[in-house]
Parts: structure tokens; sequence; C-alpha cells
């Protein structure tokens, strides 16, 4: 392990550590290049460029990408399949295709995401930039603990490679084989999901292994929000004696495209691979950089299907302020989905804030549920939580307290709280969970 080896700081240092002004040199001339080649090569840049009155001459600034249309999921739905086997936002030929990802569909069609051998060689190259930041070495064994079959995370687990790191393609593994795994060849770092990290912790407790005793320290999750709800990292952190770091990915765009660093502290963008703006999410108006908006991403270099002004419906602020790991890539940090947030008397509540209190009240499990509907013309919510098998306080009284803690936090209390008896909620889930239920009239 190690043996005092001497290991570089920085993954790729010119970047990683660039002034500003360098980085947004570079950005605008990627970004000059990009445009140009999709309005080129891709039929639907060709035409929607087009019909908005621009073209890539207009790029003079940063700022110049403002005047130019968004895409976002329904884009790569409607465009997909459409005039060649790629659809229409693809800008290379199939020939020059090497891979291929599918979204998980869990908001409908299952969008597809090409990636020629240049953008799969940078997707690998920014992963092991990602892996670097959170601490990870050559001398590092790492279990990769994320579904292979068509998921975007799959290939991670070379970006883990490519640094030198010892890799185990654990992949969705039962888990009585990833505790043998942990147990027998024990890897220091593993990549799983927040909701499957405390569940496998779970699992080994009722068989009896302590967590802490295993020899993890390092933990990222991707997939969905959780090492970045500071209430939930603590709770997956205490349950495994271990640091987690959160992994930001879209598969639109590349694998991780943001990764928090040793200090936890939101998540770096790969800036001279993607441009972020934040917009307001109902005008579609560019706010500065800070502000909390719905996230756009515009790739910089990807080739087979340039993501020109993608909105993420991710809700979130961009920081770029340097950060005290001595980077300066700005940091996002996101709140939540522009469509999980929902609106209860005037106020804008995310299933992140709920988690948080859940988290923080004593007398519960982890889990919980959120429903959303409609009654008497405005948006109510219930939450629905379990009551720990040792917990001295009645339902009422844990009912009470997370009204009360809700109240706190959002100003809003929930019309209902529902107390199960510890197990009885049924959302605990190998792989993704489901945690907020809207039975809003669309
Ligand atoms: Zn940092």
């Amino acid at each position: 392990m190690g043996m005092g080896k001497e290991y570089r700081t920085y993954w790729k240092e010119e970047i990683e550590t660039a002034p500003w002004e360098t980085i947004e040199a570079l950005q605008l001339r990627e970004l000059k290049e990009e445009v140009a080649f999709a309005y080129e090569h891709s039929p639907y840049y060709r035409r929607s460029f087009d019909a908005a009155g621009v073209k890539p001459s207009d790029l003079k600034t940063l700022k110049d990408l403002a005047r130019f249309p968004f895409i976002n999921k329904h884009t790569e739905r409607e465009t997909q399949g459409v005039g060649s086997f790629l659809g229409e936002l693809a800008a290379v030929p199939e020939e020059d295709v090497i891979f291929l990802s599918t979204s998980s569909g869990s908001t409908g069609v299952p969008t597809m995401s090409p990636f020629t051998k240049a953008d799969f060689d940078d997707f690998i190259d920014v992963v092991s930039r990602m892996f670097w930041q959170i601490g990870m070495r050559p001398s590092d064994r790492y279990l990769h603990a994320l579904n292979f079959s068509l998921y975007i995370g799959g290939p991670d687990v070379l970006g883990a490679q490519n640094l030198g790191a010892l890799s185990i393609w654990g992949g969705t593994l039962p888990s009585d084989r990833l505790l043998f795994i942990l147990e027998n060849y024990k890897p220091g770092i593993i990549y799983t999901s927040p909701s499957y990290a405390w569940s496998l912790g779970e699992k080994a407790r009722k068989k009896g292994i302590d967590p802490k005793e295993l020899s993890v320290r390092k933990i990222l999750t991707g997939g969905e929000p959780g090492a970045s709800i500071g209430a939930t990292r603590k709770t997956i952190e205490e349950l495994w004696g271990a640091d987690l770091y959160d992994f930001y990915g879209l598969s639109d765009i590349f694998g991780p495209c943001a990764a928090m660093c040793e200090k936890k502290d939101g998540l770096h963008m790969a800036e001279d691979h993607i441009l972020v703006e934040t917009i307001n999410p109902e005008t579609g108006e560019v706010i500065p950089n800070g502000e909390l908006g719905e996230l756009v991403f515009t790739t910089l270099r990807k080739k087979a299907r340039p993501m020109i002004r993608f909105r993420s419906g991710d809700i979130g602020r961009f920081v770029t302020e340097p950060c005290a790991c001595g980077r300066t890539e700005g940091r996002i940090y996101i709140t939540g989905r522009r469509d999980d947030m929902f609106i209860v008397s005037a106020v804008n509540v995310f299933p992140s804030d709920v988690e948080a209190v859940v988290h923080d009240v004593e007398g519960i499990t982890n889990e919980y549920r959120i429903r959303v509907y409609d009654e008497d013309y405005t948006s109510k919510y219930a939450v629905e939580v379990e009551k720990e098998d040792d917990s001295p306080a009645t339902d009422r009284e844990i009912a009470e307290r997370v009204q009360n803690a809700l109240k706190a936090r959002i100003g809003v209390k929930p019309a209902d709280v529902i107390v199960y008896a510890e197990g009885n909620l049924d959302t605990r889930s190998e792989h993704k969970a489901k945690r907020l239920i809207d039975e809003r009239k669309k």
C-alpha cells in the first residue's frame, strides 16, 4: 500500500489550477469549433440555428452563447433514430462511433448517447481526473459496484485502471458476493449509489459484520443525490467509517461531469470539456454564476453528438471561487431536479430538504417517501417514515417531530406524516430508490 511513494497532487494540473482567464480563453476557442462542427454536420443544429437566426460566426465571446437555442431530453427523444440510426443530433457517421450508452429511462423513453474513439478517451481521462481528485492513487484497490449494462457509469471502472489502481469489476453482484469481496479482497475505495451504500452497510451489520471494520475508507456515489446532502452523507460516513464523495454524471454528456474533491465542498466541473450556464428555469434567461437556477451544459469537445445548451433539469449553483484544494475549476452545488421540485404555499420544496430532515430526526430510520398531490386547487405533500424498533416514542410523537422539523427547515408543514414500523416502508432498493410519488395533475 503506497510504501510512502509520493504522487503528484493533480491529474492535469495545467487545467485544474489554471487562472480563470486561461480557462475562458480555452473554452471560447473550443466552443467556436464545437458549434461550427455541430452546425456543419448535425441536421438538427443546422435547422435550429437557422430558425433562431444565429450562426457559429456570431460567437465572439462566451456570453454570445446565450443567443443560441436550448436543447433538452425532449430534443434527444424526438430526434433519435430520425434520418439515421444515430439520429439528427449526431454529427458523425456511424462508422466513427465506438460506444453507446443509454439513460435509465426512468423519466420516459431511454435516450442513447454515442461516443467516438476520441470522445470515449476523453471520457475515461476525465474519470481518472475525478478519481484522482478524491484521492485515488495507483496504490489503491478499487471496487466498482455500478451497473455495467448500457449504464454510463459502467465504463468509469476504466478511469480507475487508467490511473493505475487495481480495479475489481463488481457491477451489480448480489450483496452477499459484494460483501465477500469486501471481506476478502479488502478494497479501500468503492463506487456505488448512495441508497445502495446504505443498504449494503445495513446488510453487513445484519450478518454481524461491522462495516467500519471493513477496509473501505472512501465511498464514491453517483446516480442519485445523497452524498451532497450533509445529513445523508454523515449517516453513511458514520455507518462505514469512511469518507463519502459525490459524483455528478449525465449520460447525455459524459459519465461524471463533476465530482467532489477531498474538501467535499461542491463538485468540480471538468471545465475544459463542459461549459456551464445558469438560467432562470421559468424564463430561460442567463443569470450570474453563484445564483440558484437551472444548470445548462454545453460540450466543448464531444463530436459524436455535440450537446449545445443542454437544459439538465437540475437546479443548483455554479460557484467559480477557487477551492481550498487549490483547484480553480468551478464547482456545482445541486439542490434537486426541477421536475421533482414542488411548490407548497408559494415555497419551493425539494425532496433533498425532506431527506435532510429525515436523517436528523431522532427515532426514525433513513427510509422515507414523499407523496405530492393536489387538493382544493393547491399542492400538498405527505411524508412517510419508519419508526426505529427501539424508539420509546409513540407514532404520534414521531409524526410531530417530523412535522416540526420540516416546518423549521422548509417553512411549510406536510399535510400528513404517516409512521410505519421499521422495515415496513417498501422503499429499500438495490440500486435506485423511488422516494417521490407525484400525483399532481399535469
Ligand atoms: Zn476542491
